[in-house]
């Protein structure tokens, strides 16, 4: 056995860190001049889905699909409306404050706008050094060698700690918030579209220190884009949101190779391929993404599906497996129901 098939063979039985069931976040919309609820945004809407230890977690979507506050709830940082987070066998869902403290420190977030996540009054070392202060008891030598080592290992100079932000661009700002995530040695970082805001250029360099990083200090990762390309890069398994829901999830090799959801395909023929051999059709979605507070019955995605039908409009689709982890809500992989086959019976019959 080679020692890249037993590396992947491990990360196979390797155990859930994270998991989330049935969660949801409704926003609600204050109107009239009591300011009375008078609606939702539903922003994540019965969202499940497990992360094993080592994994990087893709997750998908347009702008407004419900990335963010999926992320942000599972760090708690939001209050879920309803459903339930796992992290390590433990309920955190209802955990209060004080608890989550000590948990704090097992979970990171990297968010994308380097500019505003780093406080400009702040020395890079001040920046670093801040969750350390809080979360540990080290010396001031100890953590001043910590700072340094954070520096070199995200790329960065040991005599970069003196500088401010601003004498960053944007890539080496990033490294600075991945140095900062990563000094209390957490366990589990969320990467909220950490590379959207960089060059494409810088792109793949941020992108491959985080891979080296999760190497090296067995992190997982779930890793938010807007941008199936960059997704790639990291992921070993990919959920497409759309509308506050998951409508695919699947192996990096499945959703590329094979994608099933309509979505997912008209995402992935948008993506500029150099690729002459793949014939790919380009599927353009008609249309912007539907309001969050008031989403289209049954399947979500119909009023922009080139292969809508009936039942789309009548009945939300399941979140179906369709075999080796490939998970699809699209009335297109139905199984078929037991109403369905004697139908099918009785037409045979006749
Ligand atoms: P994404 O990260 O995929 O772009 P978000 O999670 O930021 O999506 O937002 C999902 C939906 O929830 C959007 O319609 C957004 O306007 C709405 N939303 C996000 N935060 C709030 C909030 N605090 N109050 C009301 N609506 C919100
Ligand atoms: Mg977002």
């Amino acid at each position: 056995m080679t020692v890249l098939k037993q590396k992947k063979d491990q990360k196979a039985d390797q155990q859930t860190i994270v998991k989330v069931e049935n969660l949801k976040k409704y926003f609600p919309i204050k109107g009239g001049i009591l300011k009375r609820t008078i609606g939702h945004v539903k922003a994540v809407d019965d969202v499940s889905f497990e992360i094993k230890k080592g994994e990087t977690l893709g997750v998908v979507g347009e702008s407004g699909s419900g990335k963010s506050t999926l992320g942000r709830m599972i760090l708690r940082l939001l209050e879920p409306t309803e459903g339930k987070i796992v992290f390590e066998d433990q309920d955190i869902t209802h955990l209060s404050n004080r608890k989550m403290r000590s948990l704090r420190k097992d979970m990171q977030i990297v968010f994308q706008d380097p500019f505003a996540s780093l406080n400009s009054k702040m020395s890079i070392r001040e920046i670093i050094e801040e969750p350390l202060l809080v979360q540990t008891s080290m010396s001031k030598k100890e953590r001043q060698e910590k700072v340094v080592s954070l520096l070199e290992k995200v790329g960065l100079q040991p005599d970069d700690r003196v500088k401010y932000p601003h004498e960053f661009s944007g890539g080496q700002r990033q490294r600075i918030s991945i140095a900062r995530a990563l000094a209390i040695n957490p366990k589990f970082i969320i990467g909220d579209e950490p590379v959207s805001a960089l060059d494409v250029s810088i792109q793949a360099q941020v992108l491959n220190l985080m891979k080296d990083l999760q190497d090296e200090f067995d992190l997982t990762y779930l890793f938010i884009s807007h941008d199936l390309s960059v997704v790639r890069h990291i992921s070993d398994r990919v959920a497409v949101m759309y509308l506050g829901r998951i409508v695919e999830l699947a192996s990096k090799k499945e959703i590329y190779e094979n994608p099933l959801h309509p979505y997912t395909q008209a995402l992935l023929s948008s993506i500029p391929t150099t690729d002459i051999d793949r014939k790919k059709e380009k599927i353009t979605l008609s249309g912007d993404l539907p309001s969050p507070s008031n989403p289209p019955s049954g399947c979500a995605f119909r009023t922009r599906c080139p292969l809508v039908h009936e039942r789309c409009a009548e009945e939300r689709p399941e979140f179906n497996d369709m075999g080796e982890g490939h998970f699809v809500a699209c009335h297109l992989f139905d199984k078929p129901s037991i109403r369905d086959e004697e139908v099918k019976q009785e037409k045979d019959m006749h």
